[in-house]
């Protein structure tokens, strides 16, 4: 048969749907000019404007805490935004010089968005967040109806432009049976909601305008693609595999093994107590990664000792008796901290972040390892705790004595090509490694991990990348000490078979994404999984990679 593959993109969330599409109607393109305000009336114009702002706000806090989860944290976030004092003050000083209400929201919005472009990383992914609340604003100032997506009446497959948090985390799963965007990286928040919603998704198909709605499209969201009425037995019949696929990842309940009993733990990556406590009620056998950082983003000051304590305890009783893997704070770059002194960089991704803050300011280091040794003593759990960023063996030995002092079991995150080179003499001073696939292949590839346009080199299956993961996991098995990932990488099933084929020995990924790796390895022998990484290493590209990492596992 011939089969159109109308789209490529990224692959976002695992499953397959065969529906029509349906297109999400472009935003209103706003800009408001009009009349200037006469001055007596412009204080009334921006109170009306930030009551609008507080309605939107509202709205969007209501709806998180029915959708709860992750969709809940970005739905707040959002509100967030609707009541931002600086850019609530950005609307009333242009109101205040005679714009009216519209034009102001415009012309502010415009001064944050080109800001947050300029700061790049997880800053500049807010720039679809805050158009997107100023277009909310916008029709609730005017009396209009809310911007959004389609209700359709039957299962549909919604194609759309780029989606907001707000747009995506409304979404009702039994009529969007799969998502596709032309903008977004697989990281995006319409990806992650995505995910939570158990919705099959594609990012960054750059040529989606190519469907059209009510046509007939079969997604693949594991490979990424977008098939333009195919064959309806065979697509029924994907449709068939990927439910017999989800059934057996549910009844997953693990140990992390493959089907011959070679033991790989599945971890769970968390960023708080409450993420820790979800994560507890999946089969993961404990945490891989604990982002702290991820706790303070909104933090003024540092969070005192105790403070930290209590907060990294939670994370600790969530898997008492479990493996926990902390790692100190990685500020910096997409993720600033406003207790840190970060310095204005030209280039923050490649600046001062992660284990190099402790060069510049040592305490904030040396009080969060405090925190964690008293978390420790509390909770009887004595965690591993791995440094962000290391790039040299300087880095990683003076951090294992930090971390030895304490009683706490020290580790290195390879994240940076220098540590993934160097693994061996990493080794000697750590007592376990980490692969963070995501900065791993952003600076291997050299390439903006949050960039959507240059989505098809920041992938993990990168042949350049695997054969770093491979350095690294070799030094593990030569050391006989452990080398996980946490990365994506490791909540991708195909690859997670080719990271064990390498020898890792963990694979911590989102606990959304738990029970699919895990039933992936436990039905695959790890002859199997040693064929797939030799088969995905001797690639020339990704998609090389992939398909060869498939065929070497078809039929075991
Ligand atoms: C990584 O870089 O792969 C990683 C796990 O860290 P983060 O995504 O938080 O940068
Ligand atoms: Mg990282």
């Amino acid at each position: 048969m011939t089969r159109v593959v109308a789209v490529d993109g990224t692959p976002a969330v695992p499953g397959v749907a065969y529906a029509p599409a349906i297109w999400a109607s472009p935003r209103p393109e706003v800009d408001g000019r009009g009349p200037r305000i006469a001055e007596t009336e412009r204080d009334a114009e921006k109170s009306r404007f930030r009551e609008a702002a507080a309605v939107v706000a509202a709205r969007l806090k209501e709806r998180g805490a029915v959708a709860g989860g992750v969709a809940a944290e970005v739905l707040s976030a959002n509100a967030a935004l609707a009541e931002d004092r600086g850019w609530l003050g950005a609307v009333d000083k242009l109101i205040g010089a005679g714009a009216p209400a519209i034009e102001a929201a415009v012309g502010a919005t415009e001064q944050f968005t080109t800001l947050f472009t300029q700061m790049g990383g997880l800053m500049a992914e807010r720039v679809t967040d805050l158009r997107d609340v100023r277009d909310r604003v916008v029709a609730e100032f005017a009396g209009l109806s809310e911007p959004g997506v389609p209700a359709p009446s039957h299962p549909s497959v919604l194609c759309a432009e780029d989606l907001a948090p707000a747009d995506t985390a409304g979404l009702d799963p039994t009529r969007i049976v799969g998502i596709v965007t032309v903008l977004g990286g697989p990281t995006s928040h319409t990806a992650i909601i995505a995910r939570q919603l158990g919705i099959p998704c594609v990012v960054a198909a750059r040529d989606l305008d190519q469907v059209r709605s009510d046509q007939l499209v079969l997604l693949d969201g594991a490979a990424g693609t977008l098939v333009v009425d195919p064959d309806p037995d065979e697509a029924r019949s994907a449709v068939q595999a990927a439910t017999d696929e989800a059934a057996r990842v549910a009844a997953w309940a693990g140990p992390g093994r493959t089907s011959d009993g070679a033991p790989i733990s599945v971890l769970a990556n968390v960023q708080d107590g409450a993420g820790a406590r979800a994560a507890a009620e999946t089969a993961a056998e404990g945490i891989g990664l604990f982002r702290t950082e991820l706790c303070f983003l909104d933090r003024d000051t540092e969070p005192t000792v105790e403070e930290q304590a209590e907060i990294y305890g939670e994370v600790l009783e969530a898997f008492a008796r479990h493996k926990v893997v902390i790692r100190t704070l990685d500020a910096g770059s997409d993720k600033p901290l406003r207790f840190v002194d970060h310095r204005s960089e030209a280039n923050p991704a490649l600046g001062v972040r992660g284990i190099r803050i402790a060069a510049q300011e040592p305490g904030i280091l040396e009080r969060q390892l405090d925190a964690i040794a008293l978390a420790a003593d509390r909770t009887g759990n004595r965690p591993s705790v791995m440094a962000p960023m290391v790039a040299t063996v300087a880095e990683a030995a003076s951090f294992a004595d930090l971390v030895r002092a304490r009683d706490l079991v020290p580790g290195a995150m390879i994240e940076v090509p220098a540590a993934a080179l160097h693994a061996d003499r990493l080794l000697r001073h750590v007592d376990f490694l980490s692969i963070g696939t995501n900065d791993l292949t952003q600076y291997t590839m050299a390439v903006d991990r949050m960039s959507s346009e240059l989505a098809a080199l920041t992938d993990p299956w990168q042949p350049a990348v695997l054969t770093l993961v491979a350095t690294a996991a070799d030094a593990g098995e030569r050391s006989s000490k452990p080398v996980g990932v946490c990365g994506e990488a490791a909540a991708d099933p195909l690859l997670a078979c080719v990271l064990a084929g390498m020898g890792v020995t963990s694979l911590s990924c989102a606990a959304a994404a738990v029970s699919r790796v895990g039933a992936k390895l436990s039905a695959t022998t790890k002859a199997a999984c040693e064929r797939a990484a030799e088969a995905a290493l001797s690639a020339d590209g990704p998609d090389g990679a992939r398909s060869a990492a498939l065929e070497a596992l078809s039929g075991t």
